[in-house]
């Protein structure tokens, strides 16, 4: 889920999906990401592009390494050691690692974990002030704090129920209420969509 969610940043699906596979069948663990060399994991990111990417998923599975064997052994602890790390599962600590911002945080904590975190990309951000807040324009500073406000407003309080909501709320955005075109006529979301009730007054 990390890796993915890294890869995608910046990478369109389509160049993602094929180096997906091949990366994680050379580092299938974090602990195989620690042991290996920057540039042999720099190398596996080939043809992603924005290689910072890759400097921090280093940087962040020899932290999470570190950190593991400082817990089980002491500060005497030998990363070398560590058979299995995992991540930390709430927004908050992941946050904390290279290369996670709060996107990618929620995102991991949420879809690796069920943790119930709020979360807010570019599709979701449009979906929600499109359906709340019709006035707001998402792709400014105020807009994007407007959409993390709904999204914690409106997030269920179960894991499981989180997790469906934000893939569904990420579904609607990327599917059904896109950048270029709203299909309102088949959206299961324009009984209360408030986005849909004014583009109906403008037209009386
Ligand atoms: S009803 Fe229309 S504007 Fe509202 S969320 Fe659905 S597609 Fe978007």
């Amino acid at each position: 889920m990390l890796v993915s969610e890294l890869m995608l940043q910046q990478t369109p699906v389509a160049r993602v999906t094929p180096r997906y596979g091949e990366f994680l069948g050379r580092f299938p663990t974090l602990e195989s990401v620690a042991r290996a060399r920057l540039r042999t994991v720099v190398g596996a990111w080939d043809g992603l592009g924005y290689y910072a990417r890759a400097r921090s998923l280093h940087k962040l599975a020899r932290t999470v390494v570190h950190e593991t064997a400082r817990a089980r052994y002491g500060s005497a602890g030998c990363a070398a050691s560590v058979r299995t790390a995992t991540l930390p599962a709430e927004p908050r600590a992941l946050e904390e690692l290279p290369g996670i911002g709060p996107y990618t945080a929620a995102a991991v904590a949420c879809f690796a974990f069920e943790v119930a975190a709020p979360l807010v990309d570019t599709n979701v951000a449009r979906v929600l002030t499109r359906v709340f807040a019709p006035g707001v324009d998402p792709r400014t500073a105020a807009g994007r704090r407007a959409a993390w406000t709904i999204a914690r407003a409106t997030l269920p309080r179960r894991g499981a129920a989180a997790y469906t909501h934000n893939q569904a709320l990420m579904e609607l955005g990327a599917l059904v209420c896109t950048a270029r075109v709203r299909h309102c006529g088949h959206c299961p979301v324009r009984g209360c969509c408030r986005g849909r009730e004014e583009k109906k007054e403008r037209r009386k």
